[in-house]
């Protein structure tokens, strides 16, 4: 996977999206077309309806948000919950079609779906219990759920995301709502820079990287050069920059009024990633740039 940084100055149009809802058709509490209406009145320009086993395929009258059946698969193996968000699929995973995590991303190799290691901590799972046989692991993690939040207060995966970079893999991180009720819509989002409006792009930039993932704080740029970082963002009271082990930094201000911030990454760091906390404590998060020795 390629830095995805590019994406700032990339010709294309940022488009504001969620990966993980649920609709009656499961065990959420609104129909597809009232996920639509909640998601449109909050600016949202697709939404990937992932119901527990069910491909939910939306009433087509429907255009505003962008639907897009996907699914979410859980499994239970030698004593741990796993949870997988499945973007991109073109026909339903029935349940228990897969009986292990290695079946799910053999699956998902086959048939081109990109797979998202859903809510981590809320699972209980420990980081090396998301590296499977043979070294592989999800190509997305999210790193901040809001019903997992709202329920018991296990909604950020953050520590998780840097264990598993920090032993080498490329994980994508991704803010979500998992909406089961209305109340949930909104919380945690990606804007995703993609070439159009249609799932192919969309999905195409996701995986990519070609977005970030937040509560509120918006990210301009990002501008790299060697082992230098500058971020610009909307004015916010925290700018974090997270590396391997004991290495990183973070600028704080008492009110939101950073709007820039340079660091250079230490030596032997093999990624970085930014974190930034803005007003009542609302985040972003921009996706790992990776740094050659
Ligand atoms: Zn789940
Ligand atoms: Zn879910």
């Amino acid at each position: 996977m390629k830095n995805s940084n590019n994406m700032w100055h990339a010709k294309g149009i940022w488009l504001k999206g969620n990966t993980h809802t649920h609709t009656t058709n499961s065990d959420g509490a609104c129909t597809s077309g009232e996920t639509a209406s909640e998601y449109k009145r909050h600016g949202y320009d697709f939404v990937f309806l992932t119901d527990h086993d069910k491909r939910t395929v939306p009433d087509e009258t429907i255009r505003k948000p962008l639907l897009i059946p996907a699914e979410e698969i859980a499994l239970s193996y030698k004593g741990y919950g796993y949870h997988f968000v499945c973007l991109g699929l073109k026909k339903e995973w029935a349940a228990g079609s897969c009986r292990s995590p290695v079946q799910v991303l053999a699956r998902a190799r086959r048939e081109g779906v990109f797979i998202v290691q859903a809510h981590p901590y809320w699972c209980g799972l420990p980081s090396h219990k998301c590296v499977y046989q043979g070294g592989l692991t999800c190509p997305g993690v999210e790193v901040y759920n809001k019903v997992c939040d709202r329920m018991i207060a296990k909604g950020y995966s953050s520590v998780h995301w840097d264990d598993l970079l920090d032993a080498g893999y490329r994980i994508l991180g991704f803010a979500v709502d998992d909406a089961h009720l209305r109340s949930d819509i909104a919380g945690g989002w990606i804007m995703v820079k993609a070439r159009n409006r249609t799932p192919a792009a969309i999905l195409s930039a996701i995986r990519n990287g070609s977005f970030y993932s937040s509560q509120g704080p918006e990210i301009k740029s990002i501008v790299i050069r060697g082992r230098e970082i500058k971020i610009t963002c909307s004015p916010v009271t925290r700018i974090n920059f997270i590396t391997n082990r004991a290495s990183g930094s973070s600028i704080a201000a008492a009110t939101p009024r950073l709007k820039e911030a340079l660091w250079t990454v230490s030596k032997g760091a093999t990624y970085a990633r930014i974190e930034l906390v803005g007003a009542s404590g609302k985040m972003a998060w921009s996706n790992p740039i990776y740094l050659s020795h």
